[in-house]
């Protein structure tokens, strides 16, 4: 009798758990995000994420994520990407040859998913601690056969009409040019609002641009919490009925693994922590928000030692200046975002991103 009905309470447990497990995958499973925000970690491996991990107090934001995976990162041209072909791979879903933005290895220019969504009526946005000309925002932003044209790269920026937040560096490529021309006062007379710091910006609304100095910034922590601050400014302006694409980069990781400086290292991954828990905090209230979190490449080829076989100590050892070829972490919050484990081509973000938001 009483064994009948401790069976039973578990049968009716089991069918309350199955059903309401069911029904979570299968939202989880169909559902539609509004909003995309990805963030690449330029030349973000798995040994710089873990030394986030090993260093930090807290749960890193890293940590929050419920999916993971890894993209091999390979360009049309090497094994080892630059972050041009890396960048474009995720922009828009073609493997192309290093150097090259927003366009396929046969040079035809390519519309990237910042473009696609525009088109669709979304607002967009784009948040870097670099350029705003520097490969990683051009290949969702413009299209050129070589990401040194800094000033063909800023023009097009400049004609670019469904783009709505543009945070970042590289005043120089708009307005000390070849051919003379100042992009900004050109801006200005076709309705964007042009500042120099995020607290000149006055109206959410209208199309704006920050640069806050002539190339890049200068590395964490000296530049303060430009990133997650203009971050949280980004999804304020960005956020409306119809949905917004926002790509942030945390551009300077890169920097500092092409350096071999793994102090600047770790400051600048606390940095882009910082901004994954802006973001997060976001998502996590919103509940129709894609994150998508990877990396272009990996930088410095970065290991973390034991450097005399006594497991006393752990040394950060970088082994190249340049970029290695190790497939780079993917991590995945919010509407069907299990899609992203496992191991995947860096191209196959984009389809992701584009089946899940579209
Ligand atoms: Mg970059
Ligand atoms: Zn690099």
């Amino acid at each position: 009798m009483r064994i009948r009905k401790v069976l039973s309470v578990l049968i009716i447990a089991a069918a309350i758990f199955s059903s309401s497990c069911c029904s979570n995958n299968e939202k989880q499973s169909t559902q539609k995000a509004k909003n995309v925000i990805l963030l690449i970690g330029d030349g973000m491996g798995p040994a710089q994420v873990y030394s986030l991990i090993m260093t930090s107090h807290e749960k890193t934001a890293f940590q929050r994520f419920p999916y993971s995976g890894f993209s091999i990162t390979k360009s049309a041209s090497n094994e080892i990407t630059d972050s041009a072909a890396g960048g474009s791979a995720v922009a828009n879903g073609n493997k192309t040859k290093n150097y090259m933005v927003g366009m396929t290895s046969d040079s035809i220019p390519v519309p990237s998913m910042l473009d696609i969504f525009a088109e669709q009526g979304k607002k967009t946005g784009v948040v870097v601690t670099c350029a705003v000309t520097h490969a990683t925002p051009a290949s969702f932003i413009a299209h050129n056969i070589n990401r040194k044209n800094n000033e063909e790269i800023a023009l097009e920026i400049s004609n670019r009409e469904n783009l709505n937040v543009l945070f970042g560096g590289g005043k120089k490529y708009f307005t000390e040019r070849k051919d003379k021309q100042d992009l900004l006062n050109k801006m200005w007379d076709n309705g964007w609002n042009i500042y120099d710091s995020l607290s000149q910006i006055e109206d959410n609304n209208a199309k704006t641009m920050v640069l806050t100095c002539n190339k890049h910034m200068v590395k964490a922590p000296d530049r303060g919490d430009f990133l997650p601050k203009a971050t949280a400014k980004a999804i304020e302006m960005l956020d409306n009925e119809k949905g917004f694409f926002l790509m942030i980069e945390g551009s300077q990781i890169d920097f500092a693994g092409h350096a071999n400086d793994s102090a600047t290292l770790v400051e600048e991954m606390r940095d882009f922590n910082n901004t994954l828990n802006v973001v997060l905090d976001f998502a996590e209230k919103d509940g129709n928000t894609l994150v998508v979190v990877t990396a272009d490449h990996e930088t410095g080829g970065l290991t973390l030692i034991d450097p005399d076989r006594k497991y006393t100590r752990t040394d950060f050892k970088f082994s190249t200046t340049s970029h290695s070829a190790v497939f780079v972490p993917v991590f995945a919050y919010g509407p069907q975002a299990a899609r992203f484990s496992g191991i995947q081509d860096n191209t196959e973000i984009f389809n992701k991103i584009m089946t899940i938001a579209n």
